[in-house]
């Protein structure tokens, strides 16, 4: 379902960001991108998303290839990107509309896009909160209203940038469970490792832009030789053995 087969990329005239990277994803999978601060993790989906320029031929997403531009816009139908920061995504006057931004884009008939907009609010706990104004609402509420936005328009794909940044415990646990909940494909870019533990079966440890290695979470997220290198830890509950807490992750 997703492609990338040696993949480099530098902005403007700069270092190589991305290195040769290359791997498949196949549907269905959770795959967890981890590594240190300016690794290339918000890179990597930004190309995948075809909001940064690559050149054809070195990702696929399904059929749709984001370096041709003919499928550059094809692709919001198919992918959804999760910001770091759910303000960069919440634009609309109310939470209503803003989850219904998508879908309204993609030329969905009304009716579509009701019924749509109302399952995704209910599958992310927003219903109450339609008509709030997304930037007075909490944290854990952005975070929930920008994946509604996202649930809405159904993708295959989802690509979410450290999704628990800014939440607190509470709503982290409540996106954990809309993750394991969602049957698509996730990559999953951060150092929240624990997250990654209890959404992923598979990681690619990414530094200086290089896949360093891509394993079945549970072996390479508890390899400390790899990960302490790269600035990142063995995630607590991988040290304790509570793998109980993996379950409904694909
Ligand atoms: P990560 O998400 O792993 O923290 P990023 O993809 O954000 O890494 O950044 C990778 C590298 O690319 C960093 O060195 C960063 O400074 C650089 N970079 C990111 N965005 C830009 C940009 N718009 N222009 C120039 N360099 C950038």
């Amino acid at each position: 379902m997703i492609r990338v087969a040696g993949l480099s990329f530098a902005y403007h005239s700069g270092p190589a960001v991305l290195r040769d990277v290359s791997f498949e994803v196949e549907v269905g999978e959770s795959v967890g991108i981890v590594g240190p601060n300016g690794a290339g993790k918000t890179t990597l989906l930004l190309c995948l998303a075809g909001v940064l320029p690559v050149p054809p031929g070195r990702i696929r997403i399904g059929h749709l290839d984001p370096g041709v531009s003919g499928d550059r816009h094809l692709l919001p139908e198919h992918l959804g990107l999760i910001f770091q920061n759910s303000d960069d995504q919440l634009i609309h006057p109310t939470v209503e509309e803003d989850v219904a931004f998508g879908p309204l884009n993609l030329g969905w008939p009304e009716s579509v896009v009701r019924q749509h907009v109302t399952e995704a609010i209910q599958r992310t706990g927003l219903h109450g909160l339609e008509n709030r104004v997304p930037w007075q609402l909490s944290g854990g509420e952005k975070r929930r209203a920008a994946l509604a936005g996202v649930f809405a328009m159904r993708p295959e794909v989802l690509l979410l940038d450290e999704p628990s940044m800014f939440l607190d415990p509470r709503a982290r646990k409540d996106l954990i469970r809309l993750l394991n909940e969602w049957p698509g494909i996730k990559l999953i870019a951060g150092h929240d490792l624990d997250l990654v533990w209890q959404t992923c079966r598979r990681t690619i440890l990414l530094d200086a832009g290089a896949i360093i290695a891509d394993a079945p979470s549970e072996i390479l997220l508890s390899r400390a030789d790899l990960l302490e290198p790269c600035g990142l830890e063995v995630p607590f509950r991988l040290r304790l053995g509570l793998s109980c807490s993996r379950d409904g992750q694909t």
